[in-house]
């Protein structure tokens, strides 16, 4: 599989809105990554990538579909473990049944919030239900702090209700915008949320400002602070505005997802599926994880084996974090 991926470190378009703040707005392309396994699916990925590790604590966007799960197979992810992080499942089309070894089985759908903790250690499994012909959405991870990557294993479920916007809709999944606050509680502070634009409207936000914002576009075309994104890029926002103006410039109804929380300090290592601040720290996930230990405990009701681990590079490992932050005007 090639990535679709030009140059992430020269945005394509700085240029403000007439009249508006020069907030500047860092175009992320997404690049093309195939999830393996006996399935043919395919993510767009947009973090972390070589500019950017995290927007906030989110470290990890992952976008898919819309997938004709005839042609695709759909997701078939067998059991695998998390370790450092959280995950958080939001769907646009389709459904997905999750079981994790906290013993949660629950079906990820539509407009519903899952948020798993991974904290020290869990294992799941996510399959996308026969019931499902088009899978389309958004898989996205959360690191967890330093006080708290050990944390006992969580699941949370909410559905956040629609909150009408003049010019479109927000539902909000994590943190608080244009009203509404989620009830999940997150280990540092967060925002995420689904924005709907109507066709050619726009719409300005309230932001805290200090947080630091990333948009990624769905379906439409979308001006973020007067820079356009295509479906598919994650449009990035520093610290500093207290509002943010979107536009849809395009004749359909633009869906977005909407990230932020202020800058996460610490420097992270993401290797697989776990996220750790040392190459030690990945290399005993890695051992416990293959020998079966109690750490991820055990999946029930997935006919699959468990994935192993891929072989760790002969390197070591190093913890990365951001480019030097910049303040927005
Ligand atoms: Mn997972």
């Amino acid at each position: 599989m090639s990535t679709i991926e030009t140059d992430p470190a020269n945005p394509r378009d700085d240029t403000p809105a007439v009249g508006k703040a020069p907030a500047r707005v860092e175009v992320l392309p997404p690049r093309d990554v195939p999830l393996g396994g006996p399935r043919a699916m395919t993510v767009r990925r947009t973090l972390p990538q070589r500019a950017r590790t995290l927007i906030g604590a989110w470290c990890f966007v992952d976008h898919y579909g819309p997938d004709d799960v005839a042609k695709t197979g759909g997701m078939d992810v067998a059991p695998h473990p998390h370790t450092g992080l959280q995950t958080v499942s939001w769907l646009f089309t389709g459904e997905i049944e999750h079981r994790d070894s906290l013993g949660v089985h629950a079906f990820v759908r539509p407009g519903e919030l899952n948020l798993m903790t991974g904290g020290h250690g869990i294992s799941h499994s996510e399959v996308s239900t026969p019931a499902t012909t088009i899978l389309h959405g958004v898989q996205l991870w959360v690191a967890l702090p330093e006080q708290h990557r050990h944390t006992a294993r969580d699941f949370h479920h909410h559905v956040p209700r629609p909150v009408p916007l003049d010019g479109g809709e927000a539902r909000v999944f994590l943190g608080s915008l244009a009203g509404d606050t989620s009830p999940v509680p997150t280990f540092t502070p967060l925002l995420g949320a689904e924005l709907t634009l109507h066709p050619h409207a726009t719409v300005t936000l309230a932001l805290d400002p200090a947080f630091e914002h990333g948009l990624l576009v769905d379906r439409g075309e979308v001006r973020m602070a007067g820079t356009p994104l295509r479906p598919a890029e994650l449009g990035y926002l520093a610290p500093g505005p207290a509002t943010l103006t979107l536009t849809n410039t395009s004749a359909e109804t633009a869906r977005t997802i909407l990230l932020g929380g202020p800058p996460f300090e610490e420097r992270i290592i993401m290797w697989w599926n776990f996220i750790g601040r040392s190459h030690r720290d990945i290399v005993e996930a890695r051992e416990e994880w293959q020998r079966g230990s109690d750490r991820f405990g055990s999946v029930t009701g997935h006919p699959g084996d468990r994935l192993p681990a891929p072989v760790l590079p002969r390197t070591t490992l190093t913890p990365r974090g951001n480019p030097p932050a910049r303040q927005n005007g």
